[in-house]
């Protein structure tokens, strides 16, 4: 990527080196880049209704029936959406006190800025505003709306603070564990967070977290592959604009597709534990992932996301 020289984000926390005060328990996030051994999801008993089903024909209804795209849910909603947790504000403005501004920090704030440009105009062009997410830097451990992270889970994205939480160091891993090395995988790691940023924004991710307190654990996991490859499509259409712009380098595309490729559930449970448990999936085979980030990547539009009606 020819990211350098370009405009540098400034909606950034930067919590490194800082004591997080945190407690050990669960975090109920609105999905992580990847949920090792599929932690992070809750169970509950009931239901018994295919809930993607239910959110397919809400995804439907909205988009195609009452002519009101689910961008709409933006407007009504004012930003707030009822998916906060206790004893948290609905907005916090970014901190531009960065504590290193290393290469690596660059990089980051510039992929954000980056995103913010995109889907900044991807919402004018709908009439909306959008409202960029804070990128917290963390080293560790950290405490977010959605609970106590430590740097093992990944980076995630938290709907409770519209906050995404990155500690840098999980890109070593994603090169040397992963096998996913390039700066435009990287980029990736970030554009699929903020792809759930926005689909806490159109009324996604609400949803779900909504329903799958209903939801078999099999039904929540099969829900969970769907928004997840969403938001890999949603890092498509960051990548389509970002070629358009003349960004992207040979190669990029390649190494985004591999990445995508790289944490697919199949592929890492074969490589953790031997063997793969198809119902345990939460994030998509490595094919699905690359196959929506790359729809996403080559269209440049919502509509082709739609990974909420038939087969994914
Ligand atoms: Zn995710």
């Amino acid at each position: 990527m020819r990211w350098q020289g370009r405009r540098q984000s400034d909606n950034v926390e930067d919590q490194r080196g800082e004591d997080s005060g945190g407690f050990p328990g669960g975090i109920g996030r609105g999905g992580g880049f990847r949920l090792p051994g599929g932690s992070g999801i809750r169970t509950a008993r009931g239901g018994g209704f295919s809930g993607i089903i239910i959110l397919a024909a809400i995804f439907l209804f909205l988009k195609f029936c009452t002519n009101i795209d689910p961008m709409q849910i933006l407007v009504d909603s004012g930003g707030g959406d009822g998916q906060l947790l206790p004893g948290q504000s609905q907005t916090a403005p970014g901190d531009t006190s960065v504590k290193s501004n290393d290469e690596m920090t660059q990089f980051v704030r510039t992929v954000l800025a980056e995103t913010e440009d995109v889907w900044s105009g991807i919402f004018q062009a709908e009439g909306k505003t959008y409202p960029a997410p804070t990128m917290v830097l963390f080293s560790g451990q950290v405490r977010s709306a959605c609970g106590f992270a430590s740097a093992a889970s990944g980076p995630f994205y938290c709907p409770g603070d519209k906050k995404l939480y990155i500690d840098l160091s999980f890109y070593d891993e994603l090169d040397k564990k992963f096998g996913a090395s390039g700066d435009f995988a990287q980029a990736y790691v970030l554009a699929h967070e903020v792809g759930h940023h926005v689909q806490n924004l159109i009324g996604v991710l609400p949803k779900f977290n909504q329903m799958r307190q209903n939801m078999s654990e099999a039904d929540s996991n099969a829900m969970s592959v769907r928004v997840e490859l969403q938001a890999d499509c949603f890092a498509g259409i960051w990548g389509h604009f970002t070629q358009q712009k003349g960004i992207l380098e040979q190669g990029d595309l390649e190494e985004a597709l591999n990445a995508a490729q790289q944490i697919g559930d199949d592929t890492l449970q074969r490589k953790m534990q031997g063997y793969v448990v198809p119902e345990s999936f939460n994030h998509g085979t490595s094919a699905q992932r690359a196959t929506w980030f790359k729809r996403g990547f080559d269209s440049g539009k919502l509509e082709s996301c739609d990974t909420f009606s038939g087969k994914i």
